[in-house]
């Protein structure tokens, strides 16, 4: 089948080498110059509501699939008048506004932290009587890996200047144990799985490391529950992927959907066998039957702001190095490197090396 992928990050690279045996053609659309999945593909370098290219891809692709959330609704839904589109239009639309998402998970049934729409700083005092440090405001739209959000005990000048240029929530913070992520496959109603849940850790809104598999597995059960509500409210087709807080109380709280694989999922390259990337291409072309889960306890660290130097890289011991071949930038996702092994106790006990490897 011929796919084409609208974002040509590293999550489109992945995709695309994913597959090699799975006879695609795929194709990348991406404004950007260069990026990572254009050495592996043909690239169109335009935006992805060109009106050319969509008709193009109507014409001459058979499914559509993203690597990046904010593709155009619209660009979409045109699509989906022609070809396959995986994720639905509907599914994205609720993921690119975090209003929306909460409010569907509500509606779900699926436990969230308490949230409040709010147009300006009057809304937040209203909302907020006790104490302003509990809550975080957030953009609606365009607001990833911690970007567009403050603590509401910020200067309200840092406040107004988010309000002003952002429709916002606020949302009181969570005092959590940690972050887990689940990984969900649906091809149909028939064939949906999931991966046991990963445990992630963040800097500065950023993921740092994660770190397979969650050791808690009482919440795999809620987790899927709440997972198959989201995925048949959507009739949704290819990878999704939900993250939620592990509250102190140890229940589980919805933070955020992604309708595309997802960094936390990059461990299973390696740590399982078929990764997230692999799941994706085989349930949007309708090649996913059983899923033989035969999975390794995995280390995931991200490669962020500046390669290691490779002398540095060869004190990791034995490791699989992804490069995103990107220009080094502060605080961008240049790669990962993934570490396998029997016992994820042998992975936690030199993790803080790793890292320290990692960071200088
Ligand atoms: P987000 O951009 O919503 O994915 O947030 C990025 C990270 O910021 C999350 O993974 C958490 O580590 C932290 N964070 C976001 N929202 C909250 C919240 N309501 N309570 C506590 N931490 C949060």
């Amino acid at each position: 089948m011929k796919i084409a992928i609208f974002g040509a990050g590293q999550l489109a690279m992945m995709m695309i080498e994913a597959s090699s045996d799975l006879g695609h053609e795929f194709i990348v659309i991406d404004p950007a110059s260069r990026p990572p999945a254009s050495e592996i593909a043909k690239h169109y370098m335009v935006g992805y509501n060109d009106e050319e290219i969509l008709k193009f891809v109507a014409s001459e692709c058979d499914i559509a699939t993203i690597d990046f959330e904010n593709v155009d609704i619209g660009a979409l839904k045109y699509l989906e008048n022609h070809i396959k589109v995986s994720p639905p239009s509907n599914a994205l639309k609720i993921c690119q506004d975090r209003l929306y998402e909460k409010e569907l998970f509500t509606e779900l049934g699926i436990n969230v932290t308490e949230y409040h729409s709010v147009d300006n700083i009057n809304d937040i005092e209203d909302i907020v009587f006790d104490d302003k440090s509990d809550y975080l405001l957030k953009s609606r739209r365009f607001g990833y890996d911690g970007k567009n959000q403050l603590k509401c005990d910020e200067e309200k000048e840092l406040l107004n200047n988010l309000l002003t240029k952002n429709d916002c929530i606020i949302e009181r913070i969570v005092d959590f144990k940690t972050e887990v992520s689940l990984i969900c496959v649906r091809q149909d109603e028939d064939t949906i799985f999931f991966y046991p849940l990963v445990e992630n850790f963040h800097k500065n809104g950023i993921l740092r490391y994660s770190t397979f598999p969650y050791s808690n597995t009482s919440l795999q059960g809620i987790a899927e529950e709440y997972a198959t509500n989201l995925l048949n409210y959507f009739n949704y087709v290819g990878v999704l992927v939900i993250e939620f807080f592990v509250s102190n109380d140890g229940s589980l709280i919805a933070n955020e959907m992604a309708p595309r694989v997802h960094n936390s999922g990059h461990w299973s390259i390696e740590g399982c066998s078929m990764s997230q990337f692999e799941s994706h291409i085989r349930a949007i072309t309708g090649q996913l039957s059983i899923f033989a889960g035969d999975f390794k306890p995995s280390i995931m660290m991200n490669i962020l702001s500046k390669y290691p130097k490779s002398e540095k890289i060869s004190e990791l011991g034995e490791h699989y190095m992804h490069s995103y071949n990107k220009e080094e930038r502060n605080l961008r996702k240049l790669g990962h490197i993934t570490k396998v092994a029997d016992q994820k106790e042998e992975l936690l006990k030199d993790l803080k090396r790793y890292l320290d490897i990692l960071d200088n």
